[in-house]
């Protein structure tokens, strides 16, 4: 089918997988509308770590340029990657760059920060926004007077109306409900997480305790690990910059909010029961406190399909599979999203409902994996027998997984090789599940899967 105007795709959601979505179909002609219901990129929250898989992509916009500029703000002096007992002692250690090639694919920082310069990037190539307005309805297009077209409506009474409505609206996402028609089946996945991030200052940097935070020629990514508890601290921009996040038990009820001020006590508390050497003490002392967050961390299964009834709205990212932190991938496999969404509507020359059913069956199996492992990956830091053989027999089993079929993956050429043979299955009413029809994921999260580039290799940075 030939496309004679552009497509109109209407986002909801600025985050990284409602940004990479608007970039990807942007820079295929279509024009893009992003309703955000925060009114800048600073309310974006403390820190969070893009992937090869993920930076792959912004490595290629704008011909590196995005990168570059992110790289200024990022970890780009961190060396080693050092997994921890509570007590401090070095348990497991590796390259937090674990491929030469890896270098400009791979980001993490201050998430507002990364934000911005991303959104200036949309911007820039004719992204529109609309910031501080918050969907309220979604209709699906064909039931409507809206015609075929799908539509939302925002809290100030604006319709938008486009060939294709995007769901981008993260763990909270009110599509589940009005696009699929399921319940709110929001459940505590019985821990939740203090996060928080500040700036280094010439006081810290006369404690003695804080001399590896402030270092200012090593940025820290650090691991520390109890029972039922663990603590990651990650410091850059020559020792100015420390955010960290403890993943503790927590299993009250969460209803309308699940992110709420911390409290220091709270955090000290946690650090005590786990053993914590001191440094992380003094840290989350020197914490102000307004900067601190208690945020439950909330699971949602897997959904049967992203897709309303027309084929025309679709979920994306957090709203499609709400990974954990302990994945270590809801970010990039946000963004992969956002890509697989662009080519195959691009691919599909205007059918927008073949166009997201290709996507669809690109992304799902994938996806699932690293969403489930958000949780297996959290019960084997929770878990460690420290006086058993396994430990001592498999140290690695502490790392943040980065098996390779996750990181080295090309999510742009991987759409455009299999988008045929999908489009052909849609097309011939293929029976199947979505599970037999979509690609396969890839890999898994086994012990093996883990034993990926632990040898150090640096010498290409
Ligand atoms: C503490 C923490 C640390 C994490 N660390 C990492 C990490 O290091 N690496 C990683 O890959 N992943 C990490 N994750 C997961 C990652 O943050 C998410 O998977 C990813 O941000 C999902 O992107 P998204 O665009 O789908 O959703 P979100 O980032 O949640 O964005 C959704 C956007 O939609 C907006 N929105 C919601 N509803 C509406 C509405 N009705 N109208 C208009 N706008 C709306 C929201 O304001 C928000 O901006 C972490 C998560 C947490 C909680």
């Amino acid at each position: 089918m030939t496309r004679r105007e552009p497509l109109h795709i209407v986002i909801v959601g600025a985050g990284f997988g409602g940004l990479t979505a608007a970039i990807e179909c942007r820079k295929r002609g279509m024009n893009v509308t992003v309703i955000e219901t925060y009114p800048t990129s600073q309310t974006f929250g403390d820190i969070i770590d893009f992937f090869p898989n993920g930076g792959r992509i912004i490595e290629r916009w704008d011909k590196g340029r995005v990168g570059r500029d992110l790289m200024r703000i990022c970890i780009n002096q961190g060396d080693r990657f050092q997994y921890c007992k509570a007590d401090g002692a070095i348990i497991w250690e590796e390259d937090w760059i674990l491929e030469p090639h890896h270098y400009w694919r791979q980001y993490a920082g201050h998430r507002g920060q990364l934000h911005k310069v991303i959104l200036d990037y949309a911007k820039e190539i004719g992204v529109e926004f609309a910031f501080g307005d918050r969907v309220v309805q979604y209709i699906d297009g064909g039931s409507t007077t809206t015609g075929l077209k799908p539509s939302v409506v925002t809290a100030s009474g604006k319709t938008y109306v486009g060939d294709i409505v995007v769901a981008a609206d993260g763990p909270r996402s009110i599509a589940r409900q009005q696009v699929l028609g399921l319940p709110d089946t929001k459940v505590n996945s019985g821990y939740a997480i203090f996060r928080a991030y500040f700036s280094l200052t010439d006081e810290h940097r006369k404690n003695p305790l804080f001399a590896d935070f402030c270092d200012p020629t090593t940025d820290m990514t650090k691991l520390w690990v109890s029972k039922d508890l663990h603590m990651l601290v990650y410091t850059w921009n020559k020792g100015k910059d420390i955010g960290w996040v403890l993943t503790h038990k927590d299993t009250e009820d969460i209803g309308e909010s699940w992110s709420f001020p911390g409290k220091k006590e709270d955090v000290l508390a946690c650090l005590a029961a786990g053993g914590f050497e001191q440094k992380l003490v003094e840290m989350v002392q020197a914490t102000p406190e307004k900067n601190l967050v208690d945020y439950k961390l909330v699971w949602r299964d897997p959904l049967a399909t992203w897709l309303s009834p027309s084929a025309r709205i679709t979920l994306i990212g957090d709203a499609a599979h709400c990974h954990l932190p302990t994945s270590a991938q809801g970010g990039s496999q946000a963004m992969e999203d956002g890509v697989a969404l662009a080519v195959a509507l691009d691919r599909a020359g205007g059918d927008v409902p073949l166009g997201l059913r290709v996507f669809e069956r690109i992304r799902y199996n994938r996806s699932h994996v690293t969403h489930m492992a958000s949780t297996s990956v959290r019960d084997g830091y929770h878990n460690v027998d420290w006086d058993g053989d396994a430990i001592k027999e498999n140290p690695q089993v502490l790392n943040i997984p980065r098996p390779e079929w996750v990181i080295e993956y090309d999510i742009a050429t991987e759409s455009e090789k299999h988008f045929d043979h999908l489009a052909a299955d849609v097309r011939s009413y293929r029976p199947g599940t979505i599970q037999e029809l979509a690609l396969p994921a890839g890999g898994d999260y086994g012990v093996d899967s883990r034993k990926v580039g632990h040898q150090p290799k640096t010498e290409g940075k």
